[in-house]
């Protein structure tokens, strides 16, 4: 049975002087996977536990739960938890910037904090074992256990909404946070919405293009999912059958006899709209013929105390409640009950069976269960649900009445309309939305999810890859007369932003250190870049350079440029280059690159989106443009180019090849205009592409690192092989 490490800030337990588990939502949708997988929680206790306590509590937590704690100090919990967590990350991501307070100190407590946790599983856990991280409070967790072990499948569930770019981009550790979730296998989201945001931030924030479902990063793939969470509906059913549940009703009914209840139950939190939803209310009372016919029941349960905006929260929602039932209070009913506490679970099913109108009105909210519970307590009784658009749940129960809780006037007549809705109307729209609740629920949620991260495919695409493409070597090895015809910028060097940060790294220049050690192999650079780039960064090495896609070249022993091709018609740069102007000066960040074959349009530096959009016009307008002429016009990787149809990296290739009698050739490209060296076809050339896409290569290899560790290895084995003869 496959392991299950399901890590979250908090383990279900409340220690005190004794141990007690405590139930919850995660609780009860992870027994939905502890027939196929063993589970072992790791996380926070809960309390700040004194050393001299520790070790007895972990050996408890251990023998008695299978929990591993994460023991956390006060001042940790000040900086990780309420701070970082609760005071930076939790309002950003419900878009309120205006309550995101950043400090640094915060942060390097969030590093420290997930970094115990880290240290932590990588204690215990072995090959293979799956690790299930959830949450805000563990964002950079998934890439640091990466790091420390490639063998784990990590999954990564965000409970809260992913914000759009425009929101998470305010974030001052914005990059580190997106590598950190790039770490897992297996990333999940309430809603499409939430990974549509994301996918563009990693897109704006960390220039990285996307699939629909994953991303290839570094030389890791990273899958996204759409995983709504679900409750225990068969838990709430139960507890309507009991007779704890009929004692409560009835006794709330008599209570509330003849009067319309409409329930509220949230946490004390500035993400639930509770200013706005009194609001909406007061105006109903307004409105309403008969508002003493009316109460207004509210289960706010005490949340983050501690924080000062929470604090501010409580204080301004107590005192419009006090100003509404002063208002509209009468002998005989007070239309607003306020409780700032929790409720047991049968208390809280009983109202939700009671109320005839529950109003779930956030400004923003993940998911939001207490929707759905209350759609699972309506057997008997078919009340009517408010629900927010602004809620994940939204986008599962629309056939509740779905209202913009900043629209008040919305919001009453909402109110109104429940309140009027026939019996047969009421039926209509619950009846989908229970059935969804009952077989979409929080097991199912769990098991869908644990599933999918077991079934990501084990080993990387990059360990696929390498494997096939080292089997590429072994005839090289034994051949007399070798070459490599290498691309540089997104093969041997990652493609930078600015083209001139593409200088040769530390990286690079050891692999040409050991390259110009092996004196059985021709080494080609054959580029795209001007002559004074290949000039400056490659002229101390003895290789044959070739420039402008096959324009010119230079032999190791030379130190002039010699043309492939002199009398190739160049008539058409001027033409081109005025419809580039004007395409520079329609999308800043974009700009020129003359060359003597070639004229390129670079925009990396543009918005993406906008940069794609006008190179896709640029296409077009070329296409028409430059029909009858000797060019051809590449979109390769932010660029557009246009050169010679005369000159080409195949053609300056297949030059070579009439010099030399080679037995082995590699072609190596990342590009499109590599795709006429991957199109000759002889059977001593081995086609390699870097990166996915379609090609005409037969082998791909992911990112340029694995293209340099690849050539590294062949390379030393080539030495090797040389000595030995
Ligand atoms: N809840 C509770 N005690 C109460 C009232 C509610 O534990 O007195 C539970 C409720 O049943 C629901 C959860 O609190 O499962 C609230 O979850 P929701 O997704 O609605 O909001 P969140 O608090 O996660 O933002």
């Amino acid at each position: 049975m496959k392991k299950v490490f399901n890590v979250s800030n908090r383990l279900p337990v409340t220690i005190g002087k004794t141990i007690r588990k405590s139930a919850g939502g995660l609780v009860t949708a992870m027994e939905g996977i502890q027939n196929d997988y063993r589970l072992q929680w790791v996380g926070w206790p809960g309390n700040v536990i004194g050393s001299s306590r520790q070790n007895d509590i972990r050996t408890h937590l251990h023998d008695d739960y299978g929990y591993i704690p994460v023991f956390l100090s006060h001042h940790q919990i000040e900086c990780y938890y309420n701070g970082f967590s609760n005071s930076t990350l939790w309002p950003l991501f419900h878009y309120m910037p205006n309550f995101t307070r950043f400090n640094e100190e915060w942060y390097a407590h969030y590093i420290k904090v997930n970094k115990a946790f880290a240290d932590i599983i990588i204690e215990n856990a072995v090959q293979n074992d799956l690790i299930w991280i959830h949450d805000y409070h563990l964002m950079l967790l998934p890439g640091m256990l990466r790091d420390r072990n490639s063998n784990l499948k990590i999954g990564y569930f965000l409970h809260t909404p992913f914000p759009s770019y425009e929101v998470f981009r305010c974030h001052p550790n914005r990059e580190a946070l997106l590598h950190g979730l790039l770490g897992a296998d297996l990333i999940g989201f309430h809603t499409f919405g939430y990974l549509r945001h994301f996918r563009s931030t990693l897109l704006r924030i960390l220039g990285l293009e996307s699939e629909i479902d994953s991303i290839l990063s570094e030389n890791h793939r990273t899958h996204f999912g759409v995983y709504p969470i679900g409750i225990d509906a068969q838990k709430f059913q139960k507890e309507l059958n009991s007779r704890t549940h009929r004692k409560y009703l009835n006794k709330y009914r008599d209570i509330f006899q003849n009067r319309k209840v409409v329930l509220s139950v949230e946490r004390l939190d500035y993400t639930k709209g509770i200013p706005r939803k009194l609001d909406a209310i007061e105006l109903f009372l307004q409105r309403h013929e008969h508002p003493e016919d009316i109460v207004f029941i509210f289960v706010m349960v005490p949340s983050r105390g501690e924080v000062e905006e929470y604090q501010q929260l409580l204080n301004t929602v107590e005192l419009r409640i006090s100003q509404i039932n002063g208002k509209y209070s009468t002998i005989t009913n007070i239309p607003l009950h306020f409780m700032h506490q929790s409720v047991s679970f049968s208390e809280l099913c009983a109202l939700y069976a009671l109320a005839d109108v529950c109003m779930v009105t956030p400004l923003v909210d993940g998911m939001n269960l207490v929707a759905k519970e209350y759609i699972a307590c309506q057997k008997n009784n078919f009340g009517v649900l408010i629900l927010s658009e602004f809620a994940g749940a939204a986008q599962e129960l629309f056939s509740a009445i779905i209202v913009n809780p900043y629209n008040i006037d919305q919001v009453s007549n909402a109110i109104e309309q429940a309140i009027e809705m026939t019996d047969d109307e009421k039926e209509q729209r619950n009846q989908p939305m229970a059935k969804r609740i009952l077989r979409y629920n929080a097991k199912h949620w769990a098991k869908t999810f644990i599933d999918d991260l077991s079934d990501c495919s084990s080993s990387s695409e990059s360990d696929i890859t390498r494997s096939a493409a080292l089997e590429t070597i072994k005839p090289f090895i034994h051949a007399q007369k070798i070459a490599l015809f290498l691309d540089y910028d997104g093969t041997l060097c990652e493609i930078r932003k600015k083209p001139e940060d593409a200088a040769p790294n530390r990286a690079i220049k050891a692999l040409f250190e050991l390259m110009v050690q092996c004196h059985s192999v021709d080494f080609y650079l054959i580029s795209g870049r001007s002559k004074p780039d290949m000039q400056n960064w490659f002229f101390e090495y003895p290789f044959t350079l070739i420039c402008e896609h096959g324009f010119f070249y230079r032999l190791p022993s030379d130190t002039k440029w010699q043309f492939f091709n002199s009398d190739a018609d160049l008539s058409w740069k001027e033409q081109v280059s005025e419809i580039f102007e004007l395409y520079c000066e329609m999308t800043p960040g974009s700009f020129i690159e003359t060359k003597t074959a070639s004229i390129v349009w670079h925009y990396r530096q543009a918005d993406p989106e906008f940069g794609s959009w006008k190179a896709n016009q640029l296409m077009v307008e070329l296409y028409e443009m430059l029909s009858n002429l000797p060019v051809e016009i590449h979109h390769g990787k932010k660029i557009v180019e246009v050169c010679s149809t005369q000159i080409s990296k195949g053609r300056a290739v297949e030059y070579f090849l009439q010099q030399h009698a080679y037995d082995r050739v590699l072609c190596a490209g990342d590009d499109l205009t590599d795709e006429s060296m991957f199109r000759l076809k002889r059977p001593e050339i081995i086609s390699l592409k870097i990166g996915s896409g379609n090609t005409l290569a037969q082998y791909k290899i992911p990112t340029p690192q694995q293209f340099r560790e690849y050539l590294q290895k062949f390379i030393s084995a080539k030495i090797n092989r040389d000595k030995e003869i």
